[in-house]
């Protein structure tokens, strides 16, 4: 079993039912939910709308290595109705799921990366983690999560 650490993050439609109803569907098919963070009201980040954020972490413990978590968040993403990957722009979204940490490991690849290449710059991403795991420890920057909150402008 590893620990698993995603972000959720939703601005269309009821968001605060999106991060439930995504809560329930990886409880389902990932694993149980150690914890999950607040919700927080985010402003738009490298784009413009007037759709604001609603974004959270969360903590899972599960039996499925990287790729194959990466295939079913990706799929349950299409489930709840994003229509397009966001090939490197920013857009509203229904709902996405990135991969923060998977335990320690540091996976490179064009697929998949981890820790999530962006996270330590975002206070949307570390704020809802560092409720959860502020002792937690990034493994190529050697700085726990509550640190690069610190370093981070508030939410
Ligand atoms: P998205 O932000 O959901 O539109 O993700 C776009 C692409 O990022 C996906 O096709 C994934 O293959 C890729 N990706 C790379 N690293 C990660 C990660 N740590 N978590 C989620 N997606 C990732």
């Amino acid at each position: 079993m590893a620990k698993v650490y995603l972000s959720l993050g939703t601005n269309l439609g009821d968001k605060k039912r999106n991060l439930i109803t995504v809560s329930g569907l990886l409880a389902e098919r990932v694993g149980t939910i150690l914890a999950l963070s607040t919700m927080y009201e985010t402003k738009p980040w490298g784009f413009e709308s007037e759709n604001t954020f609603l974004n959270a972490a969360i903590i899972l413990e599960t039996s499925y290595p990287p790729f194959e978590l990466l295939e079913i968040t990706q799929k349950i993403e299409l489930e709840m109705g994003r229509k397009e990957k966001s090939n490197g722009s920013y857009k509203d979204r229904i709902i996405d799921i990135d991969i923060l940490m998977y335990e320690d490991l540091i996976v490179t690849t064009e697929k998949l990366t981890i820790p999530h290449p962006f996270m330590h710059k975002r206070s949307f991403v570390i704020g809802p983690l560092a409720e959860i795991a502020a002792s937690l420890v990034h493994p190529v920057l050697k700085k726990t999560i509550g640190e690069l909150y610190l370093s981070l402008p508030a939410l």
